[in-house]
């Protein structure tokens, strides 16, 4: 079963993927990845092609870390799995839990693991009302999120997220959870600076939290920047103020991580470039580097106290909460981030030459607007561009462009995603200087050559 066609065939008749519409699928067949190294995959037809999106923004060491495996093996051989229910520890959980606090902001010295980033706020949603049940104010159960937020796929990370077409399938999500807009100034700046639309963007959530009484809301949960939705990179001014209006209420401030943790804004964690100071963290994916699934909660002192001193159990938890071979996996590629300080490579170096090298696509003629923050960056297609990037003329949704340039960055060697017409990346935080190069020269030759399509299509 080696061949691409066979595997495409198997694919397709017994593998249901996520997030896919498996009858288009299997009119063109997967692409089958068989090899990654340092910053670049290989397909099963011998395609080298750079990975622009960290596998699915996780890989922030890069591919193939021999050190990585042999921990693995290791851990494997020594013990495999042992849980952490009835009064049981292992030596690699504690170890990494430790770890964590050491790295993560001063008011963290607790951590509940989980498999996924999505188990990780499903513990949110559960330990945030368990929280003020234990503060005797157990009406306090409401959660506020944002629209177009992704919190993951089971039905609580689902109910967080604000994606509509999620909502639409599956019936009823869980009660009590309740969306504000997005800090998207593309999207509602228009007559405003960034920093006032900023200040506005928090507003709603002053608003909102007045509608349903400030004594029924429990948190506000965000991510430092959108991922999923688009890298939608806020205002300056928005986080502080969020900040600050949690405060006011007694709200909890709920950071998802999943993306923005372990280094991908040049940042340990995104919350402290924004400048806030979280309650509670969710993590996943760079933990790991994606090696081995993970993820968890970072647990601040606010709750925390509460919870150990006051609660009793906490009736929640997870097979593989703890994995002694994923928290092993987990240390090594934390020591990776830390001895080759790759955080601090983003934050000083390699973050702004992508700032300059990426924001520079501007001036190609399909893009109407560019932007980064770290390891995240973002390019809107647009048809006409304007005076202001609130002037610019967009394609109309249905004609499919960002899907049409996706093909054409596979086709010249980089993987981009496609959201909507906005085109976003997230690197490997160990790119280089000359890979990143390399990598703004493969988009804008596939810029090119979506381009030339648009065209031959009269779509232009
Ligand atoms: N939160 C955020 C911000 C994410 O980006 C994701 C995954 N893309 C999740 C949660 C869900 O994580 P997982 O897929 O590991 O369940």
């Amino acid at each position: 079963m080696t061949d691409t066609r066979t595997i495409q065939r198997l694919d397709s008749a017994h593998f249901l993927h996520p997030f896919t519409d498996h009858k288009a699928l299997a009119e063109h067949g997967a692409r089958v990845m068989v090899k990654g190294e340092g910053i670049y995959l290989w397909d099963s037809e011998g395609n080298k092609i750079l990975d622009g999106m960290s596998g699915l923004w996780c890989v922030n060491i890069g591919y193939g870390r021999t050190s990585m495996s042999d921990a693995v093996y290791r851990q494997m051989q020594q013990l495999p799995f042992y849980n952490s229910f009835f009064n049981t520890t292992n030596v690699p959980a504690v170890q990494l839990a430790a770890l964590l606090v050491q790295v993560s902001p001063p008011q963290f010295n607790h951590v509940f693991f989980t498999g996924s980033g999505s188990e990780a706020n499903d513990t949110i949603v559960r330990m945030v009302r368990r929280y003020w049940e234990l503060q005797a104010q157990p009406e306090r159960h409401i959660i506020i999120s944002r629209k177009n937020a992704y919190h993951g796929s089971t039905i609580a990370g689902a109910s967080l997220g604000g994606m509509a077409g999620m909502h639409a399938q599956g019936g009823p999500g869980v009660p009590g959870i309740v969306h504000i807009g997005q800090p998207s100034y593309l999207e509602g700046g228009a007559g405003m600076s960034e920093d006032e639309f900023g200040i506005a963007a928090a507003g709603w959530l002053d608003e909102r939290i007045r509608e349903l009484g400030p004594d029924n809301v429990a948190a506000f949960i965000g991510e430092p920047v959108q991922g999923a939705g688009g890298v939608i990179i806020p205002p300056k001014t928005y986080w502080p103020e969020i900040q600050r209006i949690c405060d006011k209420y007694g709200i909890l401030l709920v950071a998802d991580e999943v993306i923005c943790g372990f280094g991908r804004l040049g940042s340990w964690f995104g919350s402290e470039l924004m400048g806030i100071k979280p309650d509670l963290i969710a993590f996943a994916k760079g933990v790991t580097s994606g090696y081995i699934p993970l993820g968890g909660v970072l647990v601040g002192d606010r709750v925390a106290t509460v919870l150990t001193e006051k609660g009793g159990d906490f009736n929640h938890g997870f097979t593989y909460s703890g994995h002694p071979v994923a928290c092993a996996a987990a240390l090594e590629n934390i020591r990776i981030l830390i001895d080759e300080d790759l955080v601090g490579k983003v934050a000083r170096d390699t973050g702004p030459y992508l700032k300059e090298k990426f924001g520079a696509l501007r001036e190609h003629a399909l893009v109407g607007h560019a932007d980064s923050c770290g390891f995240v960056a973002g390019l809107n297609l647009v048809h006409t561009k304007g005076a202001t990037v609130f002037d610019n003329i967009v394609f109309d949704g249905d004609d499919g462009v960002g899907m049409i340039c996706r093909g054409y960055m596979f086709a010249n060697g980089i993987i981009m995603r496609a959201v909507g017409d906005r085109m976003i990346i997230a690197p490997p935080l160990v790119m280089t200087r000359d890979e990143i190069d390399e990598m703004v020269g493969r988009i804008r030759a596939a810029l090119d050559d979506t381009l030339a399509e648009l065209k031959r299509r009269g779509m232009l």
